[in-house]
């Protein structure tokens, strides 16, 4: 662990600290009881750093890859209304504008258990999945949705290219962040994608990142905190290039990012230009704005502490919303633990009856909230957090109120 590491795009040395959040457990370790009473949590080193030659941030690879699980994006496929709703959207704007029919295909890398291509193949679209966990692409199979069990790389694409698979749209959703190996992830969309087709990619930005203090968004299984800036970079080493942007409200701020064949017939929007200017006049392109993000952390950490010891003072009780990763990721640097909150609610039942890994905070049903009577609900999942207050509204009956931390403490009655 002494060595320096490298960039794990272009593998220049990284020197610059973006933040350190200390020795943290897999965000997605849930503990059942026995797991929690013998003691044995692992926990790994979590250290976002930036590269001062391609711009892109990323956390070390300090985990064995074969205990990275990433459940968080099941999460958001299955449990959250709201998501599924932006993807029935997606596949509806998608099919207008780029006239699929019954002769095009849809593939989709990362398709999870279908949750997205359904959509396309309702409104008449062939498609394809690609997904490298069995079970979860058993579940889209049994929905109709044709999916390979793959990782997704170079090698994946050649052959699927040579099985003839060519694709007039390609989608990777929240994919690109989590792939250990960004660089041979993206070079096999030239060989599916056919010379004129799409390839859109949503990842959350890291402009809303670094400017909303979202530092919560930094756990293990997410490798890469990307601007159009360093995607950019990647596309181009790979024969590619991005030409028009959507900004969406997923994950506090995503990037949907449409892309094309370097030498493909697109112009490039307006749209694109302001996002990378905006990145350009945040000072992405700075090693100082990145190195300023530590103290921006430490504030956020501070302020929320202080309304933690307030809350105790007056008496109230403060449960938690959502076990979702971000969530772990802010507790255990907080070093928050079971005397501050006394549950947390989660309509996952694979999480129920479950602990938070590092706080150790009960993960009950959502049907206990009446029970436990929390006066103040810590909202973790903020990007969620309309939905969450219109489900929990009740909690007001007994003077309830909601909580966010960052950038600032909110409290909403
Ligand atoms: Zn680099």
């Amino acid at each position: 662990m002494s060595s320096t590491p490298h960039c794990r795009f272009c593998r220049a040395p990284l020197t610059h600290t973006v933040v350190d959040l200390g020795l943290q457990p897999i965000s997605n370790d849930y503990l059942t009881e026995e797991q929690f009473r013998s003691g044995t949590e692992r926990v790994y080193p979590l250290h976002a750093r930036v590269c001062d030659v391609c711009f892109l941030v990323q956390a070390d690879d300090s985990v064995p890859a074969d205990e990275i699980f990433d459940a968080d994006y099941a999460y958001f496929s299955s449990f959250s209304t709201s998501w599924l709703e932006h993807c029935r959207q997606y596949a509806e704007a998608a099919i207008r504008r780029f006239q699929l029919g019954p002769d095009s295909l849809v593939v989709e890398v990362a398709s999870n258990d279908g949750y997205l291509l359904q959509y396309f193949k309702q409104g008449g679209v062939p498609v394809l999945g690609v997904e490298p966990t069995a079970n979860t692409a058993a579940v889209a199979i049994e929905k109709g949705v044709p999916t390979e069990v793959a990782f997704f790389n170079e090698e994946t694409g050649r052959r699927l290219a040579a099985q003839g698979v060519k694709a007039d749209l390609m989608h990777g959703a929240n994919v690109l962040a989590h792939v250990p190996d960004i660089g041979g992830f993206v070079a096999g969309f030239q060989h599916v994608l056919k010379p004129e087709g799409t390839l859109s990619f949503e990842f959350p930005h890291l402009l809303q990142m670094m400017e909303k203090v979202q530092f919560d968004t930094i756990y293990h299984e997410h490798f890469s905190y990307l601007s159009l800036l360093a995607v950019e970079r990647v596309l181009a080493a790979n024969g590619l290039r991005a030409y028009d942007v959507e900004e969406l409200w997923t994950h506090g701020g995503s990037l949907r990012l449409f892309c094309c064949h370097k030498d493909a017939p697109f112009a490039e929007t307006e749209a694109l230009k302001r996002v990378r200017a905006a990145e350009i006049a945040a000072g992405l392109d700075r090693i100082a704005t990145y190195e300023a993000f530590t103290a921006k952390v430490e504030a956020v950490r501070a302020e929320f502490l202080d309304y933690l010891r307030a809350a105790k003072a007056a008496g109230r009780k403060v449960a938690a919303y959502g076990a979702a990763a971000k969530g772990n990721t802010f507790l255990n640097y907080a070093h928050v633990g079971t005397g501050d909150i006394v549950a947390c609610f989660d309509r996952n039942p694979a999480k129920q009856d479950k602990r938070l890994p590092g706080s150790h905070i009960p993960v009950l049903s959502p049907d206990k909230v009446a029970e436990v009577r929390p006066d103040d609900v810590l909202i973790l999942p903020w990007n969620i957090k309309g939905e969450i207050m219109e489900q929990m509204a009740f909690i007001r009956d007994w003077g309830g109120r909601f909580v966010t931390a960052a950038p600032h403490v909110e409290i909403v009655e």
